[in-house]
């Protein structure tokens, strides 16, 4: 199983970090976000040392979808969350990891990243240039 030293998703995994834990089985753990954006934010985790999501191997992957899909479930409940937003955000810690963090409508917590618009033809432009790679492989 690959471990980064340096990690503290690995650190966390390993029990060298402690961690507010609320699941765990062979394949994922998941825990509180130290530093969360609304109580009960959790974070879930590969136990294995994977940088992005494409590092991921899809059983690991949609394994840790499966088990979020739950446990959005079950933190909507405990909070009483109207919903709950899974982000993969990608730029923080690098060992890949879903956030799932129960929400109000009323919340008003802000989107993640400002957005722009496309100028006129723009988008078809960049759509077919996605499509045209995908189909070219
Ligand atoms: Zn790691």
């Amino acid at each position: 199983m690959k471990k980064d030293p340096a990690c503290i998703f690995c650190k966390i995994v390993g029990g060298e970090i402690p961690s507010a834990d609320v699941y765990e089985d062979e394949l994922v753990k998941a825990f509180l976000d130290i530093n969360p954006v609304r109580v009960g934010h959790t974070l879930i985790v590969p136990k294995e040392h994977f940088p992005f999501m494409t590092d991921v191997p899809d059983e690991t992957l949609s394994h840790a979808f499966k088990i979020s899909k739950r446990l959005m479930e079950d933190i909507k409940q405990v909070y009483n969350a109207d919903f709950v937003t899974l982000a993969v955000v990608g730029i923080d810690v690098p060992h890949f990891h879903l956030h799932l963090i129960p929400r109000k409508h009323s919340d008003e917590i802000p989107v993640f990243w400002p957005t722009s618009k496309y100028e006129e033809g723009e988008m078809e432009k960049q759509a077919k240039k996605i499509r045209s790679f995908i189909s070219g492989k």
